[in-house]
C-alpha cells in the first residue's frame, strides 16, 4: 500500500474534493496518511479566491520539495489554482510532477499511471461545462465516524461578481441529478450521518430536475436523515418558494448563510450582484417571517475599489440592523482576470491600512453581537446533534445547534445522538452547558476513534 498525503486549502467544497480525491486514489491502492513526511504522493488541493491562499500553497510546496528530495514522493496540484495558472505552476515549480483542475478528479488514477509509467508531467485542466458531466458518487465508508457530512449538488458558477473568480475556475454551473444527490444522501445514513448539508457555490439557483426547495424538502425525507442545511446562497436566487420550505419543513435548520457583500448600493452595483440593500433586507424579512428565530450569517469584503469611509460605515449600519449570527470578512484581494481587478486603478484602490482598519473594526462589531445573540440562549435547553469529543477538552462532548453555533457540554450520548443540552455559559463563538437528555439514538453506532485525517486545512 502506497500513501497519500492530501493537503487541502479553502472551502467546503475543496474538502468534499479532496474526500473524492482520496476515493479515486483507493483504486490504485493508495492510502491516506496525516503526515507528510512520510507520503509517497502529495497532493495540494488548492484554492484561489484570495491572494492569501495562493500564496500559502506556494510556500506549502516549498515545504513538500523536501519529501520529494529525501523520498521520491510524487507531488500534484489540483483544484482553483491549478486550473488558472497551470503554466505558471509549471514552470515557477520544476518538481510538481502533475497538474489537475477540478473537473479531473475521477481521472486521478489515469493521470498517476501516466505519471508513473511515462516519467512525464501531466496537465489535465479541460472543463466538463456540461449536463453530462457525471458528478463523483461518494463512498459511504469514508463517511464512517461522522454525524454529520456534505454533499455535493452543483459546481460552477453563472454569476459574474466583479470581484470573483470562481466562474474563471470551476466554470459554468452544472446541477448534479436530484436521484443522483438522494440516493447518496440514502447511503451516507447507512454509516449513521444524520445531518447533511448540501453544497455549491450558488444552491438556490439549482435545476437538477427539481427546484432547490424541492431537494431540501426530499433531503428532509430520506429516512434516517433528521437535519438538512446547505451552503451557499446568492440573495438574488433566495425564492419565496425556498421561504415556504423554511415554513414546512423543521428538519431544514434554522440558520441561513446569505452572503451580502456590502452595505452600499453604490459598491454592489460595482460588485455586480444583482440586488439592493433594500431588497436583500425585503428578502431576509420574508424569511424571517417563515421562522422567526433563524440564524442568518454573511460574507462581506472590506476595502472594494472605491469604496469610501462612507460607504464602509453603510456595511456597518447594516450588519448593526440586521444583528447577524455571524460574518466572514475579508479584505478585498484582486483576482486575475476578474472586471474589478481591470478596473481598480479607475475605481480607485483602498490602501491597505484602510482595508484592514475597517476589517477590524467590522470584526469588532460582530464580535459583540455574536456575543450578545449567544448570551441570549443561555438558561435555554437546545438540541444538539453530538459529533464528538470536544476539541477544548476531551472530556465534554461537542456538537452543534439548529442555528449552526457550536456547542461543548458534559455529558455521555454517543455520536450521532440527538440531545437535549441546558447552556449554562455562552462566548462570542459557542456555547457551553450539560445534556439533560437524550432524544435520540443514532440507528448505527458510529466509532468513537475518527478515522486518519486526511485532509489538512489552512
Ligand atoms: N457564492 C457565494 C456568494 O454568492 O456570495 C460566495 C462564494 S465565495 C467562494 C466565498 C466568499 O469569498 C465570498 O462571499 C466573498 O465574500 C469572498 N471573496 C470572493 N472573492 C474575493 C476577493 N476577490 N477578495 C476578498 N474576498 C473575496
Ligand atoms: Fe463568486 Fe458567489 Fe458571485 Fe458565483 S455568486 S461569482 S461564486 S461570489
Amino acid at each position: 500500500m502506497k500513501r497519500v498525503f492530501i493537503h487541502t486549502f479553502g472551502c467546503q467544497m475543496n474538502v468534499n474534493d479532496t474526500m473524492r480525491m482520496s476515493e479515486a486514489l483507493a483504486s490504485m491502492k493508495y492510502s491516506p496518511t496525516p503526515v507528510a513526511e512520510n507520503a509517497d504522493l502529495i497532493i495540494l488541493n488548492t484554492c484561489s479566491i484570495r491572494e492569501k491562499a495562493e500564496d500559502k500553497m506556494l510556500s506549502a510546496l516549498g515545504r513538500y520539495r523536501q519529501v520529494k528530495l529525501q523520498r521520491g514522493a510524487l507531488i500534484g496540484v489540483g483544484g482553483c489554482v491549478a486550473q488558472q495558472e497551470k503554466n505558471r505552476i509549471l514552470e515557477k515549480v520544476p518538481y510538481v510532477d502533475f497538474v489537475f483542475g477540478p473537473d479531473a478528479i475521477q481521472k486521478l488514477p489515469e493521470i498517476l499511471q501516466r505519471v508513473e509509467a511515462d516519467r512525464v508531467r501531466v496537465v489535465e485542466t479541460a472543463w466538463v461545462d456540461s449536463e453530462s458531466y457525471v458528478f463523483p458518487r461518494a463512498d459511504p465508508s469514508t463517511s464512517r465516524g461522522k454525524a454529520t457530512e456534505f454533499v455535493t449538488v452543483m459546481k460552477g458558477c453563472d454569476n459574474v461578481c466583479s470581484f470573483c473568480v470562481v466562474p474563471h475556475t470551476r466554470g459554468r454551473e452544472v446541477s448534479r441529478p436530484f436521484t443522483d444527490v438522494l440516493t447518496e444522501v440514502a447511503s451516507l445514513t447507512t454509516v449513521g450521518v444524520r445531518e447533511v448539508t448540501l453544497v455549491g457555490q450558488n444552491v438556490n439557483s439549482y435545476l437538477g430536475g427539481i427546484s432547490f426547495a424541492q431537494l431540501l424538502l426530499r433531503t428532509a425525507e430520506v429516512p434516517g436523515i433528521e437535519r438538512v442545511r446547505f451552503t451557499t446562497s446568492h440573495p438574488h436566487d433566495l425564492s419565496d418558494e425556498l421561504v415556504e420550505a423554511f415554513r414546512l419543513q423543521p428538519k431544514i435548520m434554522g440558520h441561513f448563510h446569505l452572503p451580502v457583500q456590502s452595505g452600499s448600493d453604490q459598491v454592489l452595483v460595482r460588485m455586480r450582484r444583482d440586488y439592493t440593500v433594500v431588497e436583500y433586507l425585503e428578502r431576509l424579512a420574508k424569511l424571517r417571517a417563515a421562522r422567526p428565530t433563524i440564524a442568518v450569517t454573511t460574507d462581506i469584503i472590506v476595502g472594494f475599489p472605491g469604496e469610501t469611509d462612507e460607504d464602509f460605515e453603510k456595511t456597518y449600519a447594516l450588519t448593526e440592523q440586521v444583528r447577524y449570527a455571524g460574518q466572514f470578512s475579508f479584505v478585498y484581494s484582486p483576482r486575475p482576470k476578474t472586471g474589478a481587478a481591470m478596473r481598480e486603478a479607475e475605481w480607485g484602490s483602498v490602501p491597505h491600512e484602510v482595508k484592514v482598519a475597517r476589517l477590524e473594526k467590522l470584526n469588532a462589531l460582530q464580535k459583540r453581537i455574536s456575543s450578545e445573540l449567544n448570551a441570549q440562549q443561555v438558561g435555554k435547553t437546545v438540541q444538539v446533534l453530538v459529533e464528538g469529543s470536544s476539541r477544548t477538552d476531551a472530556t465534554r462532548r461537542f456538537g452543534r445547534t439548529e442555528h449552526n453555533t457550536t456547542v461543548n457540554f458534559d455529558g455521555d450520548a454517543p455520536i450521532g445522538a440527538l440531545v437535549q443540552v441546558q447552556l449554562a455559559s455562552s462566548s462570542a463563538a459557542s456555547l457551553s452547558g450539560k445534556q439533560v437528555s437524550i432524544e435520540s439514538m443514532p440507528s448505527v453506532l458510529i466509532p468513537e476513534v475518527a478515522a486518519v485525517p486526511e485532509v489538512c486545512l489552512t
